[in-house]
């Protein structure tokens, strides 16, 4: 049904699916910078093509809607919503009755930003494991949320100036949406409040947000900056500061030293090992190829009965 050599390309087509070199037709599933570059034409949704407008030079892309399937070569593609960030997808390719759904990153359970997962099965998955170690057990979304609040407060009541670092699209926008839910003021990053732009076109509402500008006073604000200024002088110049983390990789055993801030939690944007598992069951699939995570997953789910192989060699990948 498809073949990989370094990209996903369906047989008897030049359809891609996040391809990493140029192609001449690609699905795009979201607009993170290790699933996108430019290609001659573009599938994807209407939310990943404005982020990919603000970081490509060239876009040629037709926007395509959650649960909207459109033929191409023979095949029928749906998208389908990965609970990841804003426009995230999962896509579906059917043909003579096979089923290969790609989940691109994806997210069980609630996020404050992200269209929720919707379940589809398949013949053949390909999923990301980003966390795909059981090590990576992430503790209630609530609990993350809480701390984060509770962080914030304590550290303002303390007349000291909240800094959390994250990823710059995703992740910053779902914990803007939650902090000024709860009532928070924020000062945000130029780079972050232009991606959150777009999350308000599509509906997102965040409340009292400023652009954070150097000479302006930050009393009573929550900072939100990419996690890349971290080690900046701009920061380094913040007098009285308290610095947050949020990652899934704040999980990890020093991660506090290892970022460099005062506190690390891990808020992801990604499913934990658990979510991974749970989401084989219900995709039900006869047979998986894992990306974007460590090889030792397959290992896992074979353990757990599924037929399952890192995506990895260059090879025409069929079901029988
Ligand atoms: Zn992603
Ligand atoms: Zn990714």
């Amino acid at each position: 049904m498809f073949i990989y050599d370094k990209s996903i390309r369906l047989l008897d087509s030049t359809l891609t699916l996040d391809a990493r070199n140029y192609s001449e037709a690609c699905c795009i599933s979201h607009a993170h910078t290790d699933h996108i570059r430019s290609h001659r034409r573009v599938f994807a949704t209407a939310p990943t093509i404005e982020f990919m407008k603000r970081r490509l030079r060239n876009v040629q892309a037709t926007a395509v809607n959650f649960n909207a399937p459109f033929g191409f070569d023979g095949y029928r593609i749906t998208f389908l919503p990965a609970g990841h960030i804003l426009g995230a997808a999962q896509i579906l390719v059917e043909r003579d009755g096979q089923r290969l759904l790609y989940s691109g990153d994806f997210k069980l359970g609630e996020s404050a930003t992200a269209e929720a997962l919707q379940v589809a099965t398949c013949d053949l998955l390909i999923m990301e494991c980003t966390f795909g170690h059981p090590r990576y057990q992430f503790p209630p979304r609530q609990e993350i949320i809480a701390r984060v609040c509770d962080w914030a407060q304590a550290t303002l009541r303390h007349g000291a100036v909240p800094i959390i670092f994250t990823y710059v699209l995703g992740k910053s926008q779902e914990i803007m949406k939650i902090l000024s839910d709860n009532g928070f003021a924020l000062s945000v990053h130029h780079s972050i409040l232009r991606l959150a732009k777009i999350y308000e076109k599509f509906g997102c509402q965040f409340g009292d947000v400023v652009l954070h500008r150097r000479s302006a006073p930050m009393e009573n604000r929550i900072l939100i900056m990419p996690s890349s200024a971290r080690r900046t002088r701009q920061i380094e110049k913040i007098a009285n500061k308290r610095t947050l983390y949020l990652s899934g990789w704040a999980i990890d055993a020093g991660a506090k030293f290892r970022f460099g801030v005062d506190e690390a939690l891990p808020l992801s944007d990604h499913a934990d090992y658990p979510g991974l598992i749970e989401y084989a069951r219900r995709v039900n699939p006869q047979k998986i190829f894992t990306t974007h995570g460590p090889a030792d997953f397959a290992r896992h789910l074979r353990a757990l009965g599924y037929q399952a192989e890192p995506l990895i060699s260059k090879v025409q990948k069929e079901l029988f």
